[in-house]
């Protein structure tokens, strides 16, 4: 490619410019490297001290009782949420402004017993686990009529604005559906409209023909790095065929999911260095109308890069990698499958 190039998101209509004339070494990257800073004696995550983090809404126990040790996937509702579950849904107006309750539900997962334990560092069978917990809390969320939509995420290191080191995601509950999600919600249909196809499966098919974004393509889960990548290493995984809901994924799906996310993370996680990074999983919005065009996916996020007044004025982020090198970069260097 010419060392600076704008690309169109097809899903979104958003445009980005993958901008090699920099041509960075990760070292040059605006690093803020993760810290763990935290004190494992005080940190209300860790195994023994389940009463500090709240009592639980879910987890993963063999012979344990509940709130007490002896699980490795726990749910609790966040001590600090930025939504409630008690409000109207009910808007106000004043003049020309609107405002609304912050209704909604905001939990937490902790994903391992262990203070030290970031995800990547998880075989696949303990990040089934973690997959499983976000299926479980979907499906239960889904079931309040007050809701319309979920998001997940995740927050590693402070520069992608993580408040705790122990390794959580959280899960954020609606009642409308969120800027973001609507956006690809209304461009995927609008794709659908023009061509009678899925966006996402269209890019799948194209990604498995073209190959130079491909990171992993031989199980029903599939990681890519997108075209029009907005960060460095910008990586999506997501389901071969089309499946517009996460939380209706089998078993089955979240072992090749599993496998994929953790060979992705260790890659990333190689590739630049123990980034800071977010993680975000889109799922149709509850309502149904949308699963002809919308598909799954989950997004990784790596946070090593800055924006500046260019981003801030044009809204069009400066990628000085391009999604062709992170992807041969994950394919050939990866931790997990033995590839260093
Ligand atoms: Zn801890
Ligand atoms: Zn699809
Ligand atoms: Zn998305």
């Amino acid at each position: 490619m010419v060392e600076t190039e704008l690309r169109r998101d097809p899903i979104t209509g958003r445009s980005v410019l993958i901008d090699l004339t920099a041509q960075p070494h990760p070292n040059d990257f605006l690093l803020e490297p993760v810290r763990q800073d935290d004190e494992p004696a005080a940190c209300p995550f860790c195994e023994g001290r389940e009463g500090n983090a709240g009592p639980e809404v879910l987890a993963w126990r063999e012979h344990s009782a509940a709130n007490a040790p002896g699980w490795s996937v726990r749910v609790v509702p966040n001590r600090r949420p930025m939504l409630r579950i008690e409000g109207s849904q009910a808007g106000r107006v004043d003049g020309i402004y609107e405002s609304w309750d912050g209704l909604g539900a905001h939990e937490v997962v902790i994903e391992t017993p262990v203070h030290d334990q970031p995800l990547q560092d998880l075989p696949a069978d303990r990040l089934w686990r973690v997959l499983w917990a976000w299926r479980t809390r979907l499906q239960d969320l889904k079931r309040d009529a007050r809701f319309v939509s979920a998001v997940v995420f995740k927050n590693h290191g402070r520069a992608a604005g993580a408040r705790l080191d122990h390794s959580h995601s959280q899960l954020a509950a609606y009642p409308i559906v969120p800027s973001v999600l609507h956006e690809k919600v209304r461009g995927a249909e609008a794709h659908f409209d023009r061509t009678g196809q899925c966006v996402f499966c269209a890019i799948t098919a194209q990604e498995l023909l073209d190959g130079r974004r491909m990171v992993s393509d031989t199980l029903p889960i599939i990681a890519i790095t997108p075209f029009a990548s907005r960060v460095p290493f910008e990586t999506w995984v997501m389901p071969r065929v089309h499946a517009p809901r996460f939380e209706e994924a089998s078993d089955e799906t979240l072992t090749a999911m599993s496998v994929v996310l953790g060979e992705v993370m260790a890659g990333i996680d190689w590739a630049l260095e123990r980034p800071a990074y977010n993680l975000v999983l889109h799922t149709a919005p509850f309502g149904g109308g949308d699963d002809r065009w919308f598909h799954w996916h989950l997004e990784v996020i790596p946070r090593v890069t800055r924006w500046s007044g260019l981003e801030w004025g044009s809204g069009i982020p400066r990628n000085p990698v391009s999604p062709e090198e992170a992807a041969r970069v994950l394919r050939s260097a990866n931790p997990r499958r033995g590839g260093l």
